[in-house]
């Protein structure tokens, strides 16, 4: 529908961004009844401020385009994408309130991401070569393999499937916390980085 822009003050000091424009509204194709948005950030995000960002969410959870730094994160029942000139598009929503709801949240995350670029953080780069690399298969064989079901799960399999999509946490494998396995955790670190195992619930 055609509207005027409405434009969000959401932080006062945020390093980062600070405001959000809702700039159009369409019916969401997906769902019936709901609407999708696109929204303007008052900054780009640019430089590892997307890689970055991309990493503070389970890996199932996102798709990253590291040529074009376009980051899609599936989250919320909604399919979000960041562009690094500071555009946001949001499907599945319910009204602009729940959305500048949402995007407030990010909002918090992207500023946060921005100072850990700035910090020397993870290099982008680095994080989307992590990240192209982990999958299912990828993390099971990290883990102990003995599918003693500790975590709830019948099989490390189907462990691996539930922390990617960020149903399960890697503290619940409590295998991975006696000594025995230190070479496990030692993999997993390899695989994910620092970033990515506390995204996935490690804080050992
Ligand atoms: S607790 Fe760890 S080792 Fe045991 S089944 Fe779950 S993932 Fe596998």
């Amino acid at each position: 529908m055609e509207m005027d822009e409405i434009k969000y003050d959401i932080f006062k000091d945020g390093a980062l961004v600070n405001g959000v424009s809702i700039k159009k509204i369409l019916p969401c194709i997906a769902t019936k009844g709901r609407i999708r948005l696109t929204m303007q950030l008052d900054s780009k995000l640019e430089g590892d401020v997307i890689p970055i960002l991309a990493s503070k969410y389970s890996p199932g959870k996102i798709s990253l385009i590291p040529r074009k730094n376009i980051l899609t994160l599936s989250d919320f029942d909604r399919v979000i994408t960041f562009y690094p000139d500071g555009k946001v598009t949001m499907n599945n929503t319910r009204d602009q309130e729940e959305a500048i709801e949402i995007i407030s949240g990010i909002m918090e995350k992207i500023n946060e991401s921005y100072l850990e670029s700035k910090d020397g953080g993870p290099v982008g780069e680095d994080l989307s070569q992590k990240l192209s690399k982990i999958g299912p298969l990828a993390i099971y064989n990290c883990l102990p393999k003995t599918n003693c079901e500790e975590c709830g799960e019948v099989t490390c399999l189907a462990f691996a499937m539930k922390l990617l999509s960020g149903e399960s946490a890697l503290e619940q494998c409590t295998p991975l916390s006696e000594s025995k396995n230190n070479g496990c955790v030692n993999s997993l670190r390899d695989l994910l980085g620092e970033q990515l195992m506390k995204t996935l619930g490690w804080n050992g």
